[in-house]
């Protein structure tokens, strides 16, 4: 068998060599209110993977017990993005495929004495669940006898009650030490048109009541989910003792995935994407996975990521900066190598006339990436950071009688800087040394700096998206993020680059040259390169 490579995967050896299961069923179980995230993609990761490597199934789960806030376009969304990750679910089920079997289970705890309708409004229910300290009150209703019980959840049921009216509570302990477990409510009014059933029900159970039940239709023998379910997890029990389960699946709770600088709960994405702060669900600065896909994040490196972070089962952390250089990792070992300037500045080589080909190596990284030809002619294009007019020391890019090499091509000698009425340098006359092209140089000229540029002739207007954070600092934003929103964070440049990349697959990743990663896309005729990740490390670790 397979080496377990976590705790999980240890319980699931141990469940399989003793013969208690023959085979693993997981499931993935979103609730589709939002578009999913970058914690989702651990969750899949642990989930789908686990199942994969044992050999099992893994479904696709949606918890739609709450109709007020599902819709379809979540559940499609959803969908996308875990075909976009590449895992395939063994079936698709919603919660509301058992309304009618979970609603048989909840009359069968009430025939069993074990459920209750209490009258109790949801304040009064809260006000006597005691506390960590002290037992809670029993309710008045609670000793209801079962034909009572039996018929006033069916004239819930039937429509007869308004929303809050009435509950049905599981009769449990309300002295017990787990909060969870002190008569939890387990169906509520509520009439409301849901997604799936429209307006069938008008009573939908709770989760933590539904989900054990789900789990155990579906043959879901391990339940992993994340850690803030470890105290309801006696429920989770409960739930399956008392409904006879068997048998049972098993509730496993491990860390949630934390990333600084990053907004990850679907309620405040919903919220950027309603104010307006983003372009949408799929906005590059978004953690969504539609947001990563869009960004021109390869699935690999999220799945790699995943990988990395490992399953534990303690709360912790994790820098943006690791998982951008897991990214840059990815790309750097799979991504063209391109150039375009983002600030253009002419250079003219006042020697250099007609025009020829240089060989430009697609990715120095990888075995056989092979070469492509590259225009040059004595009109360029640099980058305007690249020229200095008044260099600070050991500055080796452009400068007045200084000689750098252009990449792939020539060392130049800048002669002469013009500018305009405010001294802004306009353009850059230089000379280049014949006998110093790359690959075949003899000059005897050494360069220290190497810079990139673009043809003047045959480049392409480009419109140039690089992004920051969407939070200012690395605090973990679980909560009240607004004050720490980068207004600033998207910023849109005007610049040139080779023709190569105009002509390029839609959505490529590239490397541009001393720039970042960068993918492609054209919109509406416009040639756009969007940032995918700088090209170093901008954050102090
Ligand atoms: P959100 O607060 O973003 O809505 P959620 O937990 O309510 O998150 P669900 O759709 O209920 O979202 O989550 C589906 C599954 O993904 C659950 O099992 C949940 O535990 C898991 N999950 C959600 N966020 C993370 C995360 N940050 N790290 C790991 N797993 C996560
Ligand atoms: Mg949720």
């Amino acid at each position: 068998m397979a080496e377990a490579e976590n705790f999980i995967q240890q319980i699931i050896e141990d469940d399989l060599n003793s013969g208690k299961i023959a085979s693993v069923q997981t499931r993935f179980p979103p609730e589709p209110n939002g578009y999913l995230h970058i914690g989702h993609a651990k969750s899949m990761f642990v989930n789908f993977g686990t199942a994969e490597k044992y050999g099992g199934k893994c479904n696709l789960f949606f918890d739609d017990t709450n109709p007020s806030k599902e819709k379809t376009e979540y559940v499609d969304a959803i969908k996308r993005d875990i075909r976009f990750l590449g895992y395939e679910w063994a079936r698709e089920c919603y919660a509301s495929d058992f309304f009618d079997t979970i609603y048989e289970f909840a009359e069968k705890l009430i025939t069993d004495g074990k459920a209750f309708v209490c009258d109790l409004s949801a304040e009064e229910i809260k006000n006597t669940r005691g506390t960590l300290t002290e037992p809670g009150q029993e309710s008045p209703y609670r000793n209801r006898s079962v034909e009572e019980n039996l018929r006033l959840f069916r004239e819930m049921k039937a429509g007869k009650y308004a929303d809050g009216e009435k509950c049905l509570r599981a009769k449990i302990d309300m002295a017990s030490p787990n909060v969870n477990l002190r008569d939890p409510v387990i169906y509520r009014i509520l009439h409301a048109t849901h997604h799936r059933t429209g307006d069938k029900w008008c009573i939908y159970p709770m989760y933590d009541y539904a989900h054990p039940i789900c789990d155990y239709l579906q043959g879901v023998t391990h339940s992993l989910c994340t850690l803030e379910f470890e105290d309801h997890r006696p429920l989770y029990d409960w739930v399956g003792i008392n409904l006879g389960f068997s048998p049972k699946p098993r509730q496993i709770e491990f860390a949630r995935l934390n990333v600084t600088n990053l907004v990850m709960s679907k309620r405040y994405l919903k919220k950027l994407v309603e104010d307006g702060s983003v372009h949408g669900w799929d906005d590059p600065r978004m953690p969504t996975l539609a947001g990563l896909r869009n960004r021109g994040i390869p699935a690999e490196a999220i799945k790699d990521f995943c990988s990395r972070i490992g399953v534990a089962k303690a709360n912790s952390e994790c820098e943006i900066s690791y998982f951008e250089a897991v990214v840059r990792d990815y790309l750097n070992a799979h991504a063209p190598r391109a150039m375009a300037v983002l600030d253009p500045l002419k250079l003219t080589i006042t020697n250099y006339t007609g025009s020829e080909e240089v060989d430009f190596e697609i990715n120095q990284t990888a075995e056989n990436a092979g070469t492509r030809k590259v225009p040059f002619s004595g009109e360029l294009y640099i980058e305007r950071s690249d020229f200095a007019l008044d260099p600070p020391p050991k500055y080796y890019r452009g400068k007045l009688g200084g000689y750098v090499r252009l990449k792939n091509a020539y060392i130049v000698r800048c002669d002469e800087a013009l500018t305009d009425e405010n001294g802004n340098v306009t353009e850059v006359r230089a000379t280049y040394l014949p006998e110093s092209r790359s690959g075949s140089d003899t000059s005897g000229v050494k360069a220290k700096g190497v810079i990139h540029w673009v043809e003047a002739n045959t480049c392409k207007e480009v419109e140039i998206r690089r992004y920051e954070h969407l939070l200012r600092d690395a605090d973990y934003a679980g909560q009240d993020f607004s004050e720490r929103m980068n207004e600033d964070s998207e910023h849109i440049l005007f610049g040139k680059a080779e023709p190569y990349l105009a002509e390029a697959e839609e959505g490529t990743a590239f490397q541009l040259m001393r720039t970042g990663y960068y993918k492609k896309c054209t919109e509406g005729g416009k040639l756009v390169l969007s940032e995918i990740v700088s090209l170093k490390d901008n954050f102090n670790k």
